[in-house]
């Protein structure tokens, strides 16, 4: 095997690591990011995994088929809620004028907290709906078609904030005595992020340091959605070691308007105009001892568990973000005359409406199979979820550009101007402005490859990582060499044949069988090549990202094509068209994953390395000459010392729902 204990990919953004931790942030070598990433994985798997076993080139379709179903008695339910919820975004809520004033308005707020949207993921004894993955899921995507801003707002709160955290890890006593008041409208927030802590929580700055009764916090946490509104939050901050603590990164539950708290600025960004986004402070914060959530040290690792199903709101979003330009691209391609056809009839326009087609399809049958896997609890889904949200956030991004595209100067110009002009508002400039971030928050898309590809070699690492362990002595290197020989005489021969290869495999998926007979030729064939480049590089093959970021995504496509040849051979009899879309968008992932394979060993990334190295060291600043370049006079990053605040308190109270 080729990745070190202490070179194995780091995780980051809200999903990085526990201790053992760095004692002093800021001065923290590449090693230590990485050992407290790896100290905050999960390692055990206790349920089959999907995605762990197509990386190891075995397509398990029995996990995901028969088609998950979700139970009647909760699906009618969360129906009746949806259709309030629907009747309420539709009637009460206009996503313009939350988009022009950056600002959605405390009715909406209220209006949202009647009808128990800040309760969906509580169960129902705390006061909250209850709701299965599945239906949160498509409340975010109806909330958000008419507002991603309130998109947003209801998922930071549920999937990150207070709620999600709580329930897995909290106190029965925290359950008690938080959860009722969130079910009932207040909104809580997520803080990990500080100035100097992005993809990297080994930095983490913020203290909570150990007091009579519990701690005192002191930091500064940046970009917390729904900051500025949230009385309570999820706050991310190290104990010190010490009295035979071993400390370590720590999540309390802080009351929003604790003395020592400034809110101290509200952010504005490229898109999500109506987020309600803060710069807070803490300075000497007192919090009880008994708001610790889960434990001392144990901080990242709840905030990583928290992410395997808090991941899917993002893809919720951006199917939602699928639907939404499928039918402004179907409506306007087929009525847009140019040069004597519809422009949805010219073959450049068509192959981009097949392509939002056939991709909306894909991601939505990806994320209701993670959905309904997590629901029914029979299996690991943790890199099912974050293979979901890196591929709907990448594709759905490029949908939004296809569709600024098939609109012409219409899709470059805002809804307000459209309307201003007699014509019909489709904000489709502003769709991919608020889209653009899913490629960045809750692990950006290059932490995700690492992420994944980390837990794709897994198995790998679990028996033969002490080989190339430069910490290992020689009795632990043996005695991993043969377990390495053991499973390798196993596992290598299960890469060489398949039903993939027998040409009536898969028959029971119709003309769907090809593609499943492809994902299972392609899944061992991934395996191989994933073996074949960790002997080559062995330890460096962490250091090779391009590398594994084309792996993961080859093993995203054969999931998407899996799952959607399940969900349209499921539905058959009710939804026969499903075929027609399971086969189109199985013909243009496969099209992507032979291009990603072909760039395996076909690239350039070794010169591109060496190339960022020379510009890196300035080797050709005269290409940035003849422009005006932003003022080098201001840091990067923003300094902060610990303190009281010296700025005024920015926060906006939402009235209580009556
Ligand atoms: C609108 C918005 C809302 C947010 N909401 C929250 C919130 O509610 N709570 C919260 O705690 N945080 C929040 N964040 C922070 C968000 O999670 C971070 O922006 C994200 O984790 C990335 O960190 P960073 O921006 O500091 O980028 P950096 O970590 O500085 O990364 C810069 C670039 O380098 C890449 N990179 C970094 N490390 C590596 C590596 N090891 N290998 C390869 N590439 C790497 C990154 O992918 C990125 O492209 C929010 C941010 C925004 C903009």
């Amino acid at each position: 095997m080729t990745t070190t204990q202490d070179e194995r990919p780091a995780a980051g953004g809200i999903d990085g690591g526990a201790g053992p931790l760095p004692q002093e942030a800021g001065q923290v070598s590449e090693k230590e990011a990485r050992q407290v990433a790896e100290a905050a994985r999960e390692t055990e798997w206790g349920k089959p995994s999907f995605g762990k076993e197509l990386f190891l080139g075995r397509l398990r379709l029995d996990l995901i088929d028969p088609w998950p179903q979700p139970d009647p008695a909760k699906t009618a339910r969360a129906d009746e809620f949806l259709a309030q919820l629907g009747e309420y975004v539709r009637t009460e809520v206009d996503g313009a004028q939350i988009e022009r004033d950056a600002r959605i308005p405390d009715e909406v707020f209220q209006g949202l907290g009647r009808l128990g949207a800040f309760g969906m993921k509580i169960d129902e004894e705390y006061g909250g709906l209850g709701l299965s993955n599945l239906h949160y899921c498509r409340a975010l995507m109806l909330a958000g078609s008419v507002s991603p801003a309130i998109g947003a707002l209801l998922s930071a709160h549920q999937s990150i904030g207070v709620p999600q955290p709580l329930k897995m890890f909290g106190s029965a006593e925290q359950k008690k005595r938080f959860l009722p008041r969130l079910a009932a409208g207040e909104v809580s927030a997520f803080l990990l992020t500080e100035p100097d802590v992005g993809s990297d929580p080994a930095r983490l700055g913020a203290t909570a340091e150990p007091v009579e009764g519990g701690f005192k916090l002191n930091g500064v946490k940046l970009w917390a959605t729904n900051g500025t509104v949230a009385t309570l939050l999820v706050v991310m901050a190290r104990v010190p070691a010490g009295d035979g603590q071993r400390g370590g990164i720590t999540a309390f539950v802080v009351e929003g308007d604790s003395p020592g708290i400034t809110v101290e600025r509200r952010n504005e960004f490229l898109g999500l105009r109506g987020l309600e986004n803060s710069v807070t402070r803490f300075h000497d914060v007192f919090v009880p001892a008994e708001q610790v959530i889960g434990g001392v040290g144990k901080g990242l690792k709840i905030a990583l568990t928290t992410l395997n199903t808090g991941r899917l709101s993002l893809p919720a979003m951006c199917v939602g973000a699928g639907k939404w330009s499928l039918n402004v691209a179907r409506e306007w391609a087929a009525e847009r005359v140019q040069w004597g056809r519809p422009v949805g009839e010219h073959e450049a326009v068509a192959k981009k409406l097949s392509f939002i087609a056939a991709t909306t399809y894909g991601m939505e049958t990806m994320l209701d199979l993670c959905c309904m896997l997590a629901d029914d609890d029979r299996n690991d889904i943790r890199i099912e979820a974050a293979l979901v949200k890196l591929y709907a956030s990448e594709l759905a991004w490029q949908i939004a550009d296809e569709l600024i595209q098939i609109r012409g100067g219409r899709g470059y110009e805002t809804a307000d101007s459209l309307a201003a002009r007699g014509e019909r508002p489709a904000a489709v400039e502003q769709i991919l402005r608020d889209l653009r971030i899913n490629r960045i928050f809750e692990g950006s898309t290059e932490i995700m490859h690492l992420l994944i590809a980390r837990e794709a070699v897994d198995a790998h690492l679990s028996v033969a990582g002490d080989i190339i362990d430069p910490d290992a002595d020689l009795a632990r290197k043996a005695r991993a060499g043969a377990r390495a020989g053991a499973f390798y005489a196993r596992w290598l021969p299960t890469l060489a044949v398949g039903r993939g290869q027998t040409p009536t495999g898969y028959a029971e998926y119709g003309p769907l069988a090809g593609h499943l007979r492809y994902a299972e030729r392609t899944s061992r064939k991934l395996a191989r090549s994933t073996f074949y480049a960790m002997s080559r590089w062995q330890g460096r093959m962490e250091r090779k990202q391009a590398f594994l970021a084309r792996i993961v995504d080859i093993g995203a496509e054969l999931f998407a094509m899996a799952a959607t040849c399940v969900r349209a051979k499921a539905e058959r009899e009710t939804r026969p068209e499903g075929m027609e879309l399971a086969d189109l968008f199985c013909r243009q992932a496969r099209v992507r994953a032979e291009r990603l394979f072909a760039e395996l060993w076909d690239n350039t990334d070794s010169i591109d390395v060496k190339a960022a190295k020379r510009i890196l060291g300035g080797r050709y600043t005269f290409l940035e000459d003849g422009v005006v370049t932003p003022a080098t006079d201001v840091d990067q990053v923003a300094a902060w010392e610990p303190g009281p605040s010296t700025v005024g308190d920015v926060r906006r109270r939402i009235p209580p729902v009556d």
